[in-house]
This record gives structure tokens, sequence and C-alpha cells, in this order.
């Protein structure tokens, strides 16, 4: 063991690291010079504390300055591999998106655009346009605009009905997440809540009751995204509610989390509220997210009355909620996929992945076992998985997914989370029942190379 004194001594100097063979390849810019006295300065430090006992080689110290000069080009925000089977994992970006969607929001970043323009007038626009007439078309609705998110959607139609009492069930004062809390979200608006019923009954003489003319400015309904109540529980119809609405001459509003444009009842999902069929049943203003079950950008999409939508985009708050150019391109992208209902399933990952039956998943199973078994042990199990993003609390859907064991080399399953947690494209799966499985619904299958890799690393 040599004294500290002598370590620090022998540290190589920055100049002579940087003229090794193995660093000749790269230019030697400042990356490379920061690159290298890091490296140095991590040795100083461990000799200092006693976790070095000898100066490692300089082919040793110059792959740690080459790993550190790569590090410099990784963006924090990255690649994941998901194989959670949580489609819409708000934490892992929710949606990803469909090919077109992807081009058109190239298009829209790299060249100037329509956004604001109107090319046959030639004069100014609204960035709405782009977008309403789809909207309007897939959903019914009279009108449509679109914003920051569906959280900025609510928060907007809200504002504008000014100042006024909102009527909403006990049972839909809700936290969505985050810091989305109806009851909050109202007071920011500027609106006072009145809550009416119970948190598992409430009834349309509730609500009747609850009008005051003149003070009450709208009735809201806010969908369950995240839980569900059975039991003894019971709420009245929307037609029920805009019946109410109507005859009081004050707007239903309502907040419909995920919202599909498209019933996905005949794929086996239930319980799934259509935006159609809310504004078939009288809603006012209806609020749901681009991100969620549509399967597009980030965005808030509010469809409804021509006068209500009118007021709403003439609203101060909607300057500071407005949607960014390139979600509009995704989001008009998106759309138009759902013109052609035969492949709009196909064409949207979201719904692709949604919409895959049991067998196609056990057979990705059992491709992706194929990659893995050479190195461990690796089973093909059936599992149920959750849609997430607020989409189908409760209901799992049936999926296919494989489970790495690593005990026999006396690795845990935590350590094993941990590699695959850990490697250069970071592979997200989940422990359980002390196992560690990969879900194929949210994993393409030309990422199993990538996977097959970090395991053989082990
Ligand atoms: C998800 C959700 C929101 C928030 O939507 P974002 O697009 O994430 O802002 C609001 N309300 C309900 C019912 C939701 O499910």
């Amino acid at each position: 063991m040599e004294s500290i004194n002598n370590l620090l001594r022998q540290i190589p100097k920055v100049d002579e690291l940087l003229s090794h063979a193995m660093l000749a390849r790269f230019d030697r810019d400042v990356l490379l010079t920061k690159s290298v006295r890091e490296v140095l300065n991590d040795l100083r430090r461990n000799i200092i504390d006693g976790r070095v006992g000898t100066i490692p080689g300089h082919d040793v110290l110059a792959g740690e300055v080459e790993a550190k000069y790569f590090e410099c080009f990784n963006s924090n925000l990255r690649r994941v591999i998901n194989g959670t089977g949580i489609i819409l994992h708000t934490n892992l970006g929710r949606a990803p998106l469909a090919n077109e969607a992807l081009d058109a929001m190239c298009y829209a970043a790299r060249d100037y655009s329509n956004l604001e323009y109107c090319v046959e007038k030639g004069e100014r626009s609204s960035r709405h346009v782009h977008v309403e007439g789809l909207i309007t078309e897939l959903t019914g609705a009279e009108a449509a605009m679109v914003v920051n998110n569906n959280a900025a959607a609510v928060m907007l139609a809200l504002a504008a009905v000014g100042q006024k009492d909102v009527i909403v069930s006990r049972g839909e004062l809700v936290e969505i997440g985050g810091s989305f809390r109806v009851p909050d979200v109202m007071a920011q608006s500027g609106c006072r809540l009145v809550e009416v019923g119970t948190t598992n009954k409430t009834n349309i003489r509730d609500y009747e009751r609850a009008v005051e003319p003149g003070l009450t400015g709208a009735l809201l309904r806010v969908h369950a995204s995240n839980f569900a109540m059975t039991g003894f529980v019971a709420k009245p119809e929307l037609c029920e509610l805009a019946g109410i609405a109507a005859k009081y001459s004050v707007p239903l509003i309502e907040d419909l989390g995920s919202g599909c444009i498209l019933p996905l009842t005949q794929y086996g999902i239930y319980g799934q509220p259509v935006v159609a069929d809310s504004i078939k049943a009288g809603v006012d203003i209806v609020t749901f997210s681009g991100d969620k079950l549509l399967g597009g950008p980030q965005a808030g999409i509010i469809a409804g009355r021509g006068e209500w939508i009118a007021k709403m985009k003439a609203h101060p708050l909607a300057r500071a909620v407005r949607i960014d150019k390139l979600c509009l391109a995704a989001l008009e992208a998106t759309l138009r996929l759902y013109l052609d209902p035969d492949t709009v399933v196909e064409s949207i990952p979201v719904l692709r992945m949604l919409c895959m039956p049991p067998e196609k998943l056990l057979k990705k199973a059992e491709l992706l076992k194929g990659y893995l078994d050479k190195y461990c042990e690796v089973t093909v199990i059936t599992e149920t998985s959750l849609a997430g993003g607020g989409a189908m609390p409760e209901e799992g859907i049936a999926t296919a997914a494989v489970a790495i064991n690593m005990a026999s080399k006396g690795v845990s399953v935590q350590a094993l989370e941990r590699h695959f947690r850990l490697g250069p494209v970071p592979i997200i799966g989940r422990i359980s029942r002390d196992r560690f499985i990969l879900d194929v619904r949210t994993i393409d299958s030309s990422d199993f190379f990538d996977i097959a890799r970090r395991l053989q690393e082990f």
C-alpha cells in the first residue's frame, strides 16, 4: 500500500491522458478536455478518501474518459423501453405517436407554416381551424377548439362561465393526479363550487334543487377516470342532466378525461365513454385529452356548442393555454387517421397495443423468450395489464409477459430490475410475486434485441 501523497504524485497530467492513443480518434475539443479533468478529479478524490490503492493503467483511465465524453452527448430526456404493459403511462410520456403524426410534427418544426395565416385570403387566421372541422366531423359537435392539455380545457371552460356557481356531484370531486383536484381547479377558475348529493349516490333532483337562477353558471360532470365505485351507487343519465341545464339555460360541461373517438367495445374494451355519445346526449361543452386513448400528442380538446366555443376562443386565458404548433400538427395528423375506421386501430400505436388479441400477444412473448432464454431461465406467463392514463381504472386486460429468473446465479429480483433500468436504454419492467416481468403489449419487437443485449451484459 503506497502512501496517499505518493499516489497523488503519480496521477497523470491532463495532456498526458489527452494524447493517449485511445483518445486520438476524438477531436481535442473542450468536451474531451473536460472529460479528462473529471476523470482525474474523481481519481484524486478516491485516493484521498482511501478508496484507491494503486493508480489504474492509462488505458483504463482513457476508457473512463471515453465513457464520460459520450455521456456529454446523452440528453436527459431519452428513449426508454416500456415493459410495464401500461399503455398510457404518464411518467413514461403517455401515447407514442403514429408515423403520420411524427412526419407532420417534423414539417411543422422545420419549415414555416400557415399556422395562423389564411393562404387564400392572404390574411391572419386562427390556429384552431386546422382541426376544428375534423373534431366536429368525428364527434358531431357544432364547434371545437384545442388547448395545451385537458386540465387547461376544464379550466378554460369554467373561466368562460364567469365567476358563477357550478354544480358538481360529491361523487365527482376527484383528484386526477398531481395537483389536478376538481375543487382546486374550480377555485382557480373563479367559479364557486356547489356540491350536491353524496359520495355514492346523486340523483337528478339533487341537481335541480341546487339550481338558483341568476347565480348558477353551469352543471359539471367529471368522468371517474382513475377509480371505480361499485355497489350502492347511482347518478343521473347525461340526457337528464342536459335536460336540467337546458331548462335553466346554463351549460352542461363534461370533463371526459380520456374520451374515445371510436367505440372500442368491438375489441373487448368496455366502459370507455365515447365523445359523440356525450354530444348526442346534449352536453354543451365536452373536454378530453389528446394523449390518452385518442393516441395523439399532449392536447386538450374542447367540443360543443358554437356560442360557448366562441366565448372560450375569445377568453384571455385562451392565449395562456394555447396549443403549440408541433402538437397541433401531430393532433391534426392523428385525427385524420380516424377518418378511416378500417385502418385506424392499426395505424395509431395506442389503439394497436390496446386491441392486440391475446393469441398475438402470446406469440410475441414466445418470440421475446427465444431472444433471452440462452442467458437464463425465462417463462412466458399470462397476466392482467392496465391501460393507464386514467383510462380503465378497474378492468384489466389479459396480456402476455416474460418472467426472467436469475436466482440460480444468485441474482435477486431487485438486482435484475435495477440492471435493466440502468442500461444505456432504460428497460422498465415490474416485479410481481418475486419475479421480474416484462409485458410484451407495450414493447415493440424491434426492441427485443436491446433487451437481449442488456441481459447478456449481466
Ligand atoms: C387525465 C384527466 C385530466 C387531465 O388531463 P391532462 O390532459 O393530463 O391535462 C382531467 N380530467 C380527467 C377526468 C382526466 O382523466
